[in-house]
């Protein structure tokens, strides 16, 4: 053995006792560190040493270089794109994933068992999320690659419809897609899938200031479609303003028309964590396929997400991600091995985290994370429409406030100007958006640790920006 490793291996305790005090260091005082880093520094491109360090030199080198550019994204006060952050028993099974190593794939036993773990944290979703136990899922990195699992086993079933599987002879003619105001992952999807981005077609908004599908415009789409089948992708939250679309009144069409119904719900699932929201899904169980986010509200650590695939889909599941030409691998619809069932074969535990997070806090905790999110950003959607300064976008719909500079006065550069002055005092971190042709700012809440003292202390922050922008 290589006497660097042997070292390190003698040493482990204390390698791990290293990492326990940086990670105390960081997460101790998480709520003062800078939630951006102005100066880029430029980066020294080491040469690779011929004979390593060991793991506690690199640490310390870590530690000088680069540990205080590490952002509070795990933060109260992180609040651009869908930022969660990961609570203390989700980090405790995010290390041991690493720990343990295993390649989760067989729930009946090929080498490794930890796919039961998988399925039993699936299940334990299910039931946060009040959903059916027909539903078979899966962890994949995000909700992107969710989207395009559940859309990949969509353009399956839609290629059947028509007598061609797509998984052996390729996309040989266009899938109609319908969707009022997808996210752009689920886009970026159909250009992986090869469906094509141009290909999916918008359904009108509802009236109002809404994202939401209209849908007596689906219903006509629909209709003139003819019986020739498609895929609805529906949004469980817009990310801009969290708008629903009608989940009953598109479960309803699905007993009258041929479509594949895939909700994403990246974070907006966890509106069923709440008796006061959950009626925003209500009938999103007759979905197809759904796509949930674990780091953003479950406030798991990067990289998890799960998908949801009605169970009967299962075969043509399997058509889509099978490895048909590795005997090795066994048969894929005998035993169920995760490898035939989304896209990775190799893989780590990535449920582990989120098991432990579900375990450790249960329904209340959940429950409570989520309606703190909302409480939160209610409050501050109550003071931007009660000053003169700001100006909302949509109304705070559940845990995104939408907002801008108050209006007509302000152009596009000056709200820009704002966004830049209040992230570069590293207070707080939003992201810039344009809603409806008018240049804005989001705010989205998931992160566990906020309380209304951050909310106060942004809005302090929001008012000096203003202040400072408008002096300039
Ligand atoms: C964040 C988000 C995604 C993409 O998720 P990643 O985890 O970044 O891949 C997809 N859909 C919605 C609605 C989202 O909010």
């Amino acid at each position: 053995m290589n006497t660097q490793l042997q070292q390190d291996l003698d040493n482990l305790s204390e390698i791990l006792n290293a990492a326990k005090e940086q990670s105390l260091a960081y997460l101790g005082d998480i709520h003062k560190r800078p939630t951006t880093i102005n100066q880029v520094p430029s980066l020294n491109n080491p040469t690779l040493p011929s004979q390593g360090q060991g793991a506690l030199h690199t640490i310390q080198e870590f530690e000088n270089r680069f540990q205080s550019l590490m952002v509070a994204s795990s933060g109260p006060r992180y609040w651009g794109f869908v930022t969660g952050g990961s609570t203390p028993a989700a980090i405790m099974g995010d290390w041991l994933t690493s720990v343990y190593d295993q390649n989760t794939q067989s729930t009946k036993g090929q080498g490794d068992l930890s796919a039961l773990i998988e399925s039993e944290t699936i299940n334990l979703l299910l039931q946060l999320f009040q959903l059916p136990a027909t539903y078979l899922g899966g962890f994949v990195t995000g909700a992107t690659m969710s989207n395009f699992t559940c859309l990949a086993v969509a353009r399956q079933w839609a290629g059947k419809q028509k007598g061609i599987d797509i998984a052996k002879e390729g996309v040989t003619s266009g899938i109609k897609i319908l969707s009022a105001t997808p996210h752009s992952s689920a886009i970026k999807s159909l250009a992986m899938l090869g469906l094509g981005s141009n290909h999916c077609l918008p359904v009108k908004v509802v009236n109002g200031n809404r994202e939401a599908m209209d849908i007596q415009d689906l219903e006509e789409k629909l209709r003139a479609y003819n019986g020739e089948p498609c895929i609805v992708i529906s949004s469980g939250g817009t990310v801009n303003t969290v708008d629903f679309d009608d989940m009953q009144a598109i479960a309803a069409l699905k007993k009258k028309y041929n479509f594949w119904w895939h909700v994403d719900a990246a974070f907006g699932a966890f509106a069923a964590c709440s008796p006061d929201y959950q009626h925003l899904l209500s009938g999103w169980d007759a979905a197809d396929s759904i796509t949930v986010d674990g780091h953003k509200w479950l406030n798991v650590p990067y990289d998890s997400a799960i998908f949801l695939i009605q169970e009967k889909h299962r075969h043509l599941q399997v058509e889509t991600f099978q490895n048909s030409n590795a005997p090795y691998l066994g048969d894929p619809l005998e035993n169920f091995t995760y490898l035939n069932f989304l896209p990775e074969n190799s893989r780590r535990l990535r449920a582990l985290p989120a098991w432990f997070t579900l375990m450790a806090y249960g329904k209340d905790g959940y429950q409570q994370i989520v309606e703190n999110s909302i409480n939160l950003s209610r409050q501050l959607g109550k003071r931007i429409e009660s000053s003169e300064l700001f100006e909302l976008l949509a109304p705070v719909r559940l845990n995104t406030v939408c907002f801008t500079l108050g209006r007509s006065k302000d152009q596009p550069e000056t709200v820009k100007a704002f966004l830049t002055e209040l992230n570069s005092r590293g207070k707080v971190f939003m992201t810039p958006t344009v809603y409806k042709g008018v240049s804005g700012i989001r705010a989205a809440l998931v992160n566990w640790r906020t309380t209304s003292e951050d909310i106060n202390l942004v809005w302090a922050e929001m008012e000096a920006a203003y202040l400072s922008v408008k002096a300039n």
